[in-house]
């Protein structure tokens, strides 16, 4: 009970921080009024919000995310919001989270932006970018490189409010039924790989396919898909897609920090009172940073179990395929920017950034990574 009450304290201490900033800025003279705050916190009748995700129910590290965020919110806010979260096709199928939290179906929806293409072609560069940004300069471009703002015009036209709640940090480049050598091996594969990075695919010849992740296992064991990705050691061995693929492949080169999305629906978050709207966005924050922290503290032991009791055969993409990816990527990243100028001011945004931060990463994580491996 002294955490919540710490909590209470906190929110509105919180609101009335957030009441005076507001006299300062429109002028109004009224000083912040501390017992109004608590009367209209006693007045506040609880929220019971639902939140639908494009994940199957309690599918580790991003289930299991999007649990921990509905936690946080009904923690926080003590109670005050308490969320039920949905796995995919509980309430609605994974492809319609937009939709659902869009109409209000739900209020809040947990997912990742690259799925939301055919909305908006700049929702991609929310999610992940080929040989785009790693997590840590992913957060610093959302958070303080300008990201966040864009992220927010972009999903204002369909009612919603994104956050920045969860990362799967650099992923593996997925299951294969044939060795990669040349980039001659990607012609005429069919893999299931969403957003940019299907594209590139598709412009080595490949023939990319948008599935859910609960689809994976029985596509690519059917044969009606010849290599998928999903995330990493920790969710694919989970998926037990080691049964169904001889080779797995890194590095992430499509996905080196994909963000993964809560996304609000504006009238409801509107309705909050602003205490609450900060312990919303700030449960995300947390969240953002917790899955992170998850991956990279159970993915080796995944890796090892792989290996060791399944015998995955794990590899590295040549450095010869990775080179024509990458020259790919960057023409199929710029077309992006010519589709409309949302597209093309947050295409300017992430690649001033990517340009600038690549210069201090080159000398800091990337050399340290170097000279620690010897
Ligand atoms: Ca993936």
């Amino acid at each position: 009970m002294k955490r919540r009450r710490f909590l209470r304290q906190l929110g509105g201490g919180a609101l009335v921080a957030g009441v005076a900033l507001g006299a300062g800025c429109g002028g109004q003279d009224k000083p912040a009024d501390k017992s109004a705050a608590s009367a209209g916190r006693a007045a506040f009748k609880p929220l019971n919000w639902k939140m639908v995700t494009t994940w199957p129910k309690n599918f580790p590290g991003l289930g299991t995310g999007a649990n921990r965020l509905a936690e946080l919110i009904t923690q926080m806010s003590g109670g005050r919001i308490t969320v039920k979260v949905y796995g995919a096709r509980e309430l609605v199928p994974p492809f319609e989270v937009f939709d659902a939290v869009s109409s209000g179906i739900a209020e809040l929806g947990h997912g990742s932006a690259y799925y939301w293409k055919g909305k908006s072609e700049a929702a991609q560069f929310f999610s992940a970018v080929p040989f785009g940004l790693t997590a840590d300069e992913m957060n610093a471009w959302l958070y303080h490189g300008g990201g966040m703002e864009l992220w927010h015009e972009t999903y204002a036209p369909f009612g919603l409010v994104p956050m920045a709640a969860g990362n799967t940090g650099v992923q593996m480049a997925g299951w294969f039924n044939r060795e990669i050598n040349t980039l001659e091996d990607l012609k005429g594969l069919k893999m299931r790989i969403p957003g940019l990075g299907g594209e590139v695919l598709a412009r080595a010849g490949g023939l990319p396919v948008s599935l859910p992740g609960g689809e994976l296992f029985t596509s690519l064991q059917s044969g009606a898909i010849d290599a998928t990705e999903w995330v990493n050691p920790y969710n694919d061995l989970a998926f037990g897609l080691y049964k169904a693929a001889k080779y797995y492949y890194y590095p992430g080169w499509h996905e080196p920090g994909t963000t993964l999305e809560c996304m609000v629906n504006k009238p409801a978050f509107d309705a909050l009172p602003e205490e609450l709207q900060i312990i919303v966005r700030n449960a995300a924050r947390v969240a953002n940073q917790d899955m992170l922290t998850e991956y990279i503290a159970r993915n080796n032991q995944a890796l090892q179990t792989l290996v060791n009791d399944h015998q995955v055969d794990v590899r590295k993409l040549p450095d010869t395929v990775l080179d024509r990816l990458r020259d790919l990527s960057d023409q199929v990243v710029a077309e992006v920017a010519e589709k409309d100028d949302l597209s093309r001011r947050v295409y300017e945004s992430f690649r001033d950034f990517r340009t600038q931060v690549m210069q201090w990463s080159d000398i800091s994580a990337r050399a340290y990574l170097n000279a620690r491996a010897g």
